[in-house]
């Protein structure tokens, strides 16, 4: 299994939006295993990253985070947020499993948690491991998300998550493993739905497939249409302060009728993880 694949496999993101009803398990406080980080605390601008080990604030990782968020604010036309994002960055995997199934059973393990409770406080919970950045920038997206809007869509959540979460010098790099199975997928005669996406109401009900459609229709709306993009800038903008705007697909298919069929040309488009694949043979033949 090659590299993209193995993130393809593995990528999944739990995002929970907490009701009042919703009471957190007590064994964090009598279980010392299952405790938070604590010893260390980072902060800069939005982000809070508390650890038990130390990490300076030059260290890649958080400049990379700081720039996301101006990355963020930037493509989506945003004021940049004040609202803190919490990081509770565990050492290890285990102790990030053992936490997450004490406090929170009920809620399938994933790689890293968004949580947003009923006050509105924003949570990132993960462990430092080889793909931190990613799952970091990409739960931090939610998090830079919930800071400034009063709701977003979950598909639009995870859409603009997949989006930021490529790590890159600019937003928008394609994922070309992404881009590889949607074009495999349109010539199996998949066709994208936007109207089917906005019906997923929980993260359990999404599954790899719309992960990769919620981050194609916002690639293409940022990127393959102008039409698109003023659309969807609007929307979040209106998302800022009203929780419930309707639906994005309305007023995406009042502007360009055409929008499924739109996206389908532009994911064949996209360069795909065997085309870079070759591309890169052929450089290394080249420098050889
Ligand atoms: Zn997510």
């Amino acid at each position: 299994m090659n590299g993209w694949a193995a993130k393809s496999a593995l990528r999944f993101c739990g995002l929970v939006l907490l009701t009042g009803l919703f009471v957190a398990g007590c064994a964090s406080t009598r279980n010392s295993k299952v405790a938070l980080p604590r010893k260390h605390s980072l902060k800069a601008d939005q982000l809070l990253i508390v650890s038990d080990f130390k990490i300076d604030s030059d260290h890649p990782l958080i400049l990379d985070l700081l720039q996301l968020r101006k990355q963020v604010a930037q493509t989506l036309a945003m004021p940049l947020g004040t609202k803190q994002v919490m990081v509770y960055l565990f050492s290890t995997e285990t102790q990030y499993k053992q936490y997450w199934e004490a406090t929170y059973p009920g809620f399938p393990l994933r790689r890293a948690y968004f949580v947003q409770t009923p006050a509105k406080e924003l949570a990132v919970y993960t462990a430092w491991s080889e793909r931190v950045q990613e799952d970091l920038r990409h739960e931090f997206t939610h998090g830079l998300l919930h800071a400034s809007l009063e709701s977003v869509p979950l598909w639009l959540d995870e859409g603009l998550a997949e989006y930021f979460e490529v790590i890159g010098p600019t937003s928008g790099q394609v994922n070309p493993d992404y881009a590889h199975l949607l074009m495999t997928s349109v010539q199996n005669g998949w066709r994208p739905d936007m109207r089917r996406l906005e019906t997923l109401e929980a993260v359990k009900e999404m599954q790899r497939a719309d992960y990769r459609e919620a981050w194609a229709w916002t690639h293409w709306m940022l990127h393959g249409s102008e039409e698109g993009r003023d659309v969807l800038l609007g929307y979040l903008r209106e998302l800022r302060t009203n929780p419930n705007p309707g639906r994005l697909s309305d007023r995406i298919l009042a502007d360009v009728p055409t929008a499924n069929e739109r996206l389908v040309a532009y994911v064949t488009t996209l360069p795909s993880v065997s085309l870079m694949q070759v591309e890169a043979t052929s450089e290394r033949a080249n420098n050889e």
